[in-house]
């Protein structure tokens, strides 16, 4: 109190008590209640500068300037304070690796959501937790889980799918890899997901949508113990949400009783130094705009009360204090950056979510007795096409492109040949020339992503999903000489394939495979590598079948329903829907069993059911369980994703699965009350390879009762 007080008497300009470096020594050895009293008594010793100091970004005017030129050279540091031997945090960006210096670069989110695979992604995590560190870094700030609302979205390749249950899990799987190194970061806190105006959109959401659809797999991360949020810059319901109490005080810091701190996005994500600190926001990123100085004076002033000051504070701390002595020193290193332990991941990662969409004929994998020279058309594919040019940009020493791969892998009979297919009449000629036909076409970092300022027009959001004219014409170009033509599709989201899907008799949706991706895609395409992920997006036919999606909007109203609980509803029918990826085996799904006709509801159902593997080759599955439900008092979607796994069986091999739901997880959230409603009324257990309806012939009915 004392403390504080002479704080005030100082007008804020800090005349510190002495250098006292162990004080911060004694809240990383304490645990517990302990460590809560001595971070008490930390703040009570600090000057009201110090603490305002813990509050924003250190990023230098020179560093903003390094910034234009090379994005995310060095970390971003906020909060060193010597006196008290606080120690910075240091934030780099991802999420397809770690942005510094030459790092592995895995497979962009989407593919790595493609997975399904949570063990996976955990060490994917780990992995960039322990490159982070290797390079100076303490947080990292590449958990994107936004929910794409369309997939037109252009940084939709940073986060895992449109599925709150999906994004949930494969978030917290990466953050329970990360954590186990350095603190991580959920971005960006909430409905993020229209790129070009995402400075000052508002969205429009109520509350059971917000609550439903686009917080759930937040939420998710904040039980998973997720170190700090970020904010996004768009506003929710008229508010920035660096200011939104809504979201950062009642739901975030209230109702889910998150311990963290959050974090603003960069320069514009703070817009006004009383609305961030009376919202919520903890610290400002990269600098000082708003909080500093004028938070300091807005303090003396009154205007903010000395209480927020102190619990930002003290959050920070906290997670301080909890990563400080987290990690094996033993394992940072700069041998550790791209090491051939974490390229090899990329390379299973890129192999895993690579989502065979067709094969007519079972055309793939290529027959290499059949194959005396292998067109490979297309500019993509002498491309090193990692996904965007925004923050989440990572420089790996190396790539595969699939040109590359394609070569390494074709083995000593077959001559590849190339075409760029910038001339029709040449790429036509390298067509009828051989005996197959590769084509890689797609997105690049110019088509979508994360929309820089600057004179220089690259990413952005897509409103038309089809591929470039260029590409179209290509394609019906080549399908003149061959019908046996295979599609490899590079992107970070959905494509739409209407116009052409006739002419490919495969078709193969890569993603932005990562450094080792050629290899991957040459796996894949040789038999090599059985194709096993899943779409954890859909597909449509065409954009009309879409929520309104208007890139350019000032103001736009997210409803209940996208995706696949769209489709559903409106009976509409994608192109490729959620959850559906083909394989070069055969699975059967049989014996659907629920652990109970009734749950109480505080319970726990277990499905269980036998997947087969009834082909001649070994192969992944992901298997999936959607729940619906009927008599509801409101309107709900005819199911919901609820649990997946991810399985290996060679053939005729047969697994008994086992996928879980709690009764709470199929609550609604009740407007009126403020709580989470869990009806006692009948459920719908479905289990299958996808989210079709068809797909789900496996289902059973429960009840939910008090
Ligand atoms: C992005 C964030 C990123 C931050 C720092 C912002 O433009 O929206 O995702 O973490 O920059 O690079």
């Amino acid at each position: 109190m004392v403390e504080k007080d002479r704080s005030a008497k100082d007008k804020g300009t800090g005349v510190p008590a002495g250098d006292n470096p162990g004080a911060w020594k004694a809240v990383v050895e304490s645990e517990g209640e302990d460590r809560e009293l001595r971070i008490k008594e930390l703040v009570s010793q600090m000057t009201l500068e110090e603490k305002v100091d813990q509050m924003h970004g250190d990023t230098t005017v020179l560093d903003m300037v390094i910034m234009v030129v090379r994005y995310n050279l060095r970390p971003y540091t906020s909060g060193e304070n010597k006196r008290l031997g606080i120690p910075a945090s240091k934030f780099t960006d991802g999420p397809r690796g770690v942005a510094l210096n030459n790092s592995t670069c895995f497979p962009v989110a989407m593919a790595r959501g493609a997975t399904w695979d949570k063990e996976l992604q955990e060490r994917v995590g780990s992995a960039m937790g322990i490159e982070s560190r290797s390079q100076g870094a303490n947080l990292y700030g590449g958990v994107c889980i936004n929910l794409p609302r369309h997939p037109g979205w252009g940084r939709s390749q940073e986060t895992f799918g449109d599925d709150p249950c999906l994004l949930g899990e494969m978030g917290a799987a990466t953050i329970r890899g990360l954590q186990k190194h350095l603190m991580a970061c959920a971005k960006h806190f909430a409905c993020n997901s229209v790129e070009e105006s995402r400075f000052h959109v508002d969205v429009q959401v109520d509350e059971r949508t917000l609550r439903e659809i686009y917080l759930p797999h937040f939420r998710r991360c904040v039980k998973e113990g997720v170190a700090t949020i970020m904010s996004a810059y768009n506003k929710v319901n008229g508010q920035y949400c660096a200011h939104n109490s809504n979201l950062l005080r009642d739901i975030l810091k209230g109702d889910w009783g998150f311990q963290g701190y959050v974090i603003s996005d960069w320069v514009f994500g703070t817009r006004d130094t009383v609305k961030a600190a009376k919202g919520g926001l903890d610290v400002e990123m990269p600098n000082a705009r708003h909080f500093g100085k004028r938070l300091r004076k807005a303090v003396l002033k009154g205007a903010v009360s000395e209480d927020i000051i102190d619990d930002a504070v003290t959050r920070v701390l906290r997670q301080k204090a909890r990563f400080a002595k987290i990690g094996d020193t033993s394992l940072y290193s700069e041998d550790k950056v791209a090491c051939k332990d974490h390229t090899e991941l990329a390379l299973e990662v890129a192999r895993k979510g690579i989502v065979l969409l067709k094969n007519d004929d079972g055309i793939l994998p290529l027959d290499r007795d059949q194959i005396v020279r292998l067109a490979v058309i297309g500019r993509l594919a002498d491309l090193a096409n990692l996904g965007d040019f925004g923050s989440s940009q990572v420089r790996p020493p190396y790539t595969i492109s699939p040109l590359q791969g394609i070569k390494d892998r074709a083995g000593a009979s077959i001559e590849v040949t190339y075409d760029s297919g910038k001339d029709f009449a040449l790429a036509r000629q390298a067509a009828s020339a051989a005996d197959a036909v590769v084509m890689i076409v797609g997105l690049a970092g110019k088509d979508e992503g994360e929309a820089m300022p600057g004179p220089m027009k690259v990413g952005g959001d897509r409103e038309d999903l089809s591929l470039r004219q260029s590409d179209l014409e290509l394609i019906e170009a080549i399908s003149q000489e061959k019908d046996n033509l295979v599609v490899v599709l590079e992107g970070g989201s959905a494509i739409t394939i209407e116009e052409w899907k006739d002419k490919a008799q495969a078709i193969l949706m890569a993603w932005y495979p990562g450094m080792e991706g050629g290899n991957a895609i040459a796996d894949i395409l040789f038999g090599e590598v059985n194709p096993s992920g899943k779409l954890p997006i859909i597909f449509p036919e065409n954009t009309g079948q879409l929520p309104h999606f208007d890139k350019k909007a000032k103001s736009i109203e997210y409803g209940y329903y996208h995706g696949y609980r769209l489709f559903d509803k409106e009976s509409l029918q994608p192109a490729f829907p959620f959850g559906f990826g083909l394989s070069y085996t055969r699975y059967a799904y049989d014996n659907l069993r629920l652990s109970d006709k009734e749950i109480e509801k505080d319970g726990l159902l277990e499905a269980k059911l036998e997947v087969t593997n009834r082909g001649e080759v070994a192969g992944d599955e992901i298997v999936q369980l959607y729940i619906g439900c009927s008599g509801s008092k409101v309107d709900r979607p005819l199911k919901e994703l609820k649990d997946f796994t991810r399985i290996h069986l060679e053939p005729g091999e047969t697994k008994t699965v086992s996928l879980k739901v709690k009764a709470e997880d199929l609550a609604y959230y009740d407007v009126d009350s403020g709580d989470w409603v869990v009806e006692e009324i009948e459920y719908t257990a479905y289990a299958g390879p996808s989210s079709r309806q068809e797909d789900l012939s496996l289902a059973d009915t429960f009840k939910i009762n008090g």
